[in-house]
């Protein structure tokens, strides 16, 4: 079976590095291409070891990270493009699979570039073609068109959105190896000198969530039946652009075309009409349910299930509810 090389995210879990879920998604999307390698920067960790050999990592490379992580994207580049030239010399890996996201996407174009491949990112799903090569799929154009894509040069580096794929367990034997990546001063790019810890609302990362309930216009500056359903259930909290036009939260949490790209399991909309900008970034959300006073609001064309009402008094029903059980 090929190799396919998985840049594994590590987060930061109380003083603790935590596999990310992209990562764990990333290897069951990598399972269905070839026999999915994770790449992890830093000293060996058991705990992050035993977490990626649960999700399939047939082979961890672990890397010194002297070299890598003290620098923005570019050492981490060059690392995978070791890594593919190096495996290269026996017959190249199948893809290499990053997250979708700022930094995943920088460096998945720099990877691109250093080795000559295609790249596709922002892709929704992954499959293996009839002749074994990686399928994905995008959705594009505010989400007006699906389209299906192949690379057809080189190794090819797909960057795939959070919350694609369910992470699925498959015990595989995670051999450990030290990979030492020798990156030139000129070829490190910019060095990280002061990082600040995130300011933590202890809710999930919005992108990153299993479900995210959001708020529009409707709520009238009132999130907090929006932010008790979504505490509730574990949710991160969104919002429309109106809502933040508003002041009403921050632009960190708007869900859009101008805003993040989430596709959780379940998103929830409250107040929220549907404007084609707002569908664009969660319309590939798998169950969403949307709650408008209004039966005409163009959400419902979108919804898996709708309630018409008042958020105000939907909302902390549904809270009540769900806390009973
Ligand atoms: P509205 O459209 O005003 O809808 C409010 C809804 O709440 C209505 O359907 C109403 O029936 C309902 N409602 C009112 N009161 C209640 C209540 N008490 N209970 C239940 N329902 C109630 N928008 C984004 O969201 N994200 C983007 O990234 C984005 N990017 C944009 C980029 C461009 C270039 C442009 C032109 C626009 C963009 N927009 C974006 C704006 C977008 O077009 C809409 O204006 C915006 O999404 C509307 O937000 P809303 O649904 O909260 O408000």
């Amino acid at each position: 079976m090929p190799e396919v090389l998985v840049l594994v995210d590590l987060v930061d879990d109380g003083g603790a590095r935590k596999v990310g879920k992209p990562a764990l998604e990333l290897l069951t999307i990598a399972r269905r291409l070839g026999e999915p390698s994770a790449v992890v920067v830093g000293p060996p960790d058991a705990d992050v070891a035993e977490t990626l050999k649960r999700y399939g990592a047939a082979r961890i490379y672990t890397v010194p990270d002297t070299d890598v992580s003290g620098y923005l994207v570019a050492p981490k580049a060059e690392l995978l493009a070791q890594l593919v030239d190096r495996a290269g010399q026996e017959g190249g890996p199948a893809a290499v699979l990053l997250p979708s996201t700022g930094e995943g996407k920088e460096i998945a174009g720099r990877l691109a570039v250093k080795t000559g491949s295609g790249l596709i990112t922002d892709a929704v799903d992954v499959t293996r073609d009839d002749d074994g090569t990686p399928m994905t799929t995008q959705s594009v154009f505010a989400g007006n068109f699906t389209v299906r894509a192949k690379v057809t040069r080189g190794t090819p580096v797909i960057a795939v959105k959070p919350n694609s794929a369910t992470p699925e367990e498959a015990w595989a034997e995670g051999v450990v190896e030290e990979f030492t990546v020798t990156v030139p001063d000129a070829a490190k790019g910019a060095r990280i000198t002061a990082s600040q810890p995130r300011q933590s609302s202890g809710r999930p990362e919005l992108t990153e969530a299993a479900i995210v309930v959001s708020g529009g216009r409707g709520t009238g500056g009132d999130f907090e039946p929006v932010e008790r359903f979504a505490d509730q259930l574990g949710a991160a909290v969104g919002a429309s652009r109106a809502a933040v036009d508003a002041g009403w939260y921050p632009h960190s949490c708007q869900v859009g075309q101008t805003g993040k790209t989430v596709s959780p399991q379940l998103y929830v909309a409250g107040g929220i009409s549907g404007a084609i900008q707002h569908r664009a970034g969660m319309q590939t959300s798998k169950t969403i349910v949307a709650v408008n006073k209004d039966p005409e609001a163009p959400v419902f064309d979108l919804v898996d299930f709708g309630v018409v009402g008042d958020l105000h008094t939907v909302l902390p029903a549904a809270t009540e509810q769900i806390s009973a059980r």
